[in-house]
């Protein structure tokens, strides 16, 4: 199978159509016409087998994943998401596993309106680079930089499970309910879309948990020149989760381990009420787990009494 045999199968066939792309997988470039009024957001990650993902991890998952966590950087800044590339190197032309590595990335464009729009196939080792391109209004961008001393802190949904999930399937242990709970939560994230789009009207600092609470946090507090308590006892921990460390959570996988996919976002006292509301509404979870400082530190506390913890979670160099 040639490159355009493959361009032409598993790729321009792309399930989500939308009227704003002009044209599509075929040209040179790919031409797009935003909504007036709107400012684009744009955001690029790679996924390198070994790397992001277990070399044995399903090639669904893999297509899954690579939408994914660009979503979540949309969701991040309040994006509502639009258009995806995808720049694609594989070892060979295995249509099998294209076809898999497509259903799993379809499952996702379908959900957000995603228009696969363009992107590049060559050979080589397993990576896979997806860029993406979301709306926001100016006025409704969530960034790093808008925390202030006094404010709360927040994540949605539970932290910790994708790390456990990522330690079992490296070490190959024995799979129970739990652990299978959590290495779907490792190949499945779920990118905090909606979370963002209501939180965007209210000006908070947010960013998406993907190299650990600790590490993530802390670019916000550099960003908006502050710093942060997390008070350990409120961190929101999966059932899985506390079955896996028999009650006795183990702190530094949790707050230091990657892949979460989470938002964290901070918001000022007089805000909290709205936003707890209107998230429970739409069925969102979030936990405050602390507050912002003035101390340019990131301190962790249990009922109270200071822990150390190791803050600098993932990092490629
Ligand atoms: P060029 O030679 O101009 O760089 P290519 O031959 O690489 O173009 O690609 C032909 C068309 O197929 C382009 O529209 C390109 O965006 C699209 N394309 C190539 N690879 C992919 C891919 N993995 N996913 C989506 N579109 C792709
Ligand atoms: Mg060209």
């Amino acid at each position: 199978m040639s490159e355009f045999d493959l361009i032409n199968q598993f790729f321009k066939q792309g399930t989500v159509k939308r009227d704003d792309v002009l044209l599509g997988i075929g040209d040179d470039c790919a031409i797009l016409s935003p909504p007036p009024g709107r400012q684009l957001a744009v955001s690029t990650d790679t996924l390198i087998s070994g790397v992001h993902f277990p070399e044995n991890t399903a090639a669904e998952d893999i297509g899954y994943k690579s939408l994914a966590v660009n979503l979540s950087d949309l969701a991040a800044m309040g994006a509502e998401p639009a258009w995806a590339s995808l720049a694609i190197t594989l070892p060979a032309a295995d249509q099998s596993w294209l076809k898999r590595f497509m259903l799993g990335f379809n499952e996702l464009a379908s959900k957000y309106k995603v228009a696969l729009i363009g992107g590049d196939t060559t050979r080589g080792p397993l990576s896979i680079t997806v860029n993406i391109t979301g709306f926001v209004k100016p006025e409704n961008l969530l960034r790093r930089n808008q925390a202030k001393h006094g404010d709360k802190i927040f994540v949605t949904g539970t932290l910790g499970d994708a790390g456990i999930g990522l330690n079992a399937v490296l070490n190959n242990l024995p799979l129970d309910h739990g652990l299978n709970y959590c290495i779907k939560r490792l190949n499945r994230p779920r990118p905090q879309i909606e979370a963002g789009l209501l939180l965007s009207p209210f000006s908070v600092a947010a960013i998406d948990i993907s190299d650990g609470l600790l590490a993530d946090l802390k670019h916000i507090c550099i960003a908006s020149q502050c710093g942060a308590i997390v008070n350990l006892e409120n961190l929101p921990l999966s059932d899985a989760l506390l079955q896996y460390y028999n009650n006795q959570p183990d702190w530094q996988p949790i707050l230091g381990g990657g892949d979460d996919y989470e938002l964290c976002f901070t918001s000022s006292q007089n805000n909290v009420e709205d936003i707890k509301n209107i998230l429970q509404l739409n069925k969102i979870d979030i936990s405050c787990i602390g507050e912002i400082t003035d101390s340019l530190e990131v301190n962790c506390l249990f009922n109270n009494q200071l822990v150390d913890i190791q803050h600098d979670g993932y990092n490629h160099f």
